[in-house]
């Protein structure tokens, strides 16, 4: 199984659009350190060359364009892209399906609610169901997918999608986001770009993992605010943060798989190269990903 990072950032990326915050301006000036990074996905080939898209973020169609593996062989209209699985409702999550929608067949794979989100707003129909084949994941339950590699959605501690939310709530409604978990040839890869909280359940659920891309979103819970750039804590936002006694560094550190971190914040330090952040990451065994990063499995 190979892996491929499609984008390492967070929704809004990096640097993101309106923001000029340290690190934004360092990655927009071109600052050897900090290297620009799209919305989170990643790519897993199957068999035959086919590949599954974890997570469709706005950004979609510059990723596919930036992986000469996911072009089309020369001559062709003919897409290596045999499957999208949705694992969170964000609009960084489900927005990029629209740039899926030139009449090329493929399956989507998403649990029950999402797949209902589709259904009721008008937009998604351009995904012509003829050749959409929508398949529901529900939790827990291993499904063989026709290039070989068997997907599970694994439920994690989570938020509604921001734009369902109550916006003055101090709290947001909890409600479950979901990771994938991967299997081929006995190796498992999991796909974790949200979690709010890293309680015993999800350990369990990710023990058997050889490699896992998890929730890098912010690095302390009070970043944002520390930054001016939101009122909002890593929690609140529903993110563990990396840092911290109940952070994800001290709280994954037992599990035996290759932990990189994805869905990465334009405001979290450990996205500089020479941040002392990052040197903490490396030195718990932990990897920051970037945009492009291949994994053998
Ligand atoms: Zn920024």
């Amino acid at each position: 199984m190979k892996c491929l990072v499609l984008g390492a950032a967070a929704g809004g990326g990096f640097p993101q659009w309106n923001c000029g915050c340290r690190n934004c301006a360092l990655a927009r000036a071109g600052d050897p350190t900090a290297r620009p990074r799209s919305q989170a996905s990643v790519a897993l080939r199957g068999r035959g060359g086919q590949w599954m898209i974890i997570g469709a973020s706005p950004d979609l169609r510059a990723q596919i364009l930036a992986n000469p593996e996911l072009a089309p062989p020369a001559g062709t209209r003919n897409s290596p892209i045999g499957a999208v699985v949705l694992v969170s409702a964000d609009v960084d999550g489900i927005a990029g399906v629209l740039t899926l929608r030139e009449q090329h067949a493929f399956r989507l794979y998403a649990p029950a609610k999402i797949l209902q989100l589709l259904q009721e707003n008008g937009v998604f129909a351009a995904l012509d169901p003829a050749l959409v084949e929508r398949t529901e994941l529900p939790p827990g339950a291993a499904v063989q997918t026709p290039m070989g590699l068997t997907l599970t959605l694994l439920e994690m501690p989570g938020k509604t999608p921001l734009y369902q939310e109550v916006r003055s709530a101090a709290a947001p409604e909890p409600a479950p986001t979901y990771a994938a978990r991967i299997e081929a040839g006995g190796r498992v890869c999991v796909v974790a770009p949200g979690c709010a909280e890293i309680t015993e359940a999800v350990l369990t659920q990710l023990a058997d993992a050889d490699l896992l891309f998890f929730d890098g979103t912010l690095f302390t819970d009070t970043e944002m605010i520390d930054a001016g750039l939101s009122w909002k804590t890593s929690r609140r936002m529903g993110h563990v943060p990396v840092s911290g006694a109940d952070g994800s560094l001290a709280r994954l550190a037992s599990l035996r798989a290759r932990k990189i971190y994805f869905h990465i914040n334009n405001s979290n330090p450990m996205l500089l190269e020479n941040s002392a952040e990052r040197a903490a990451v490396t030195a718990a065994g932990f990897e920051v990903s970037h945009d492009g990063m291949g994994v053998e499995l």
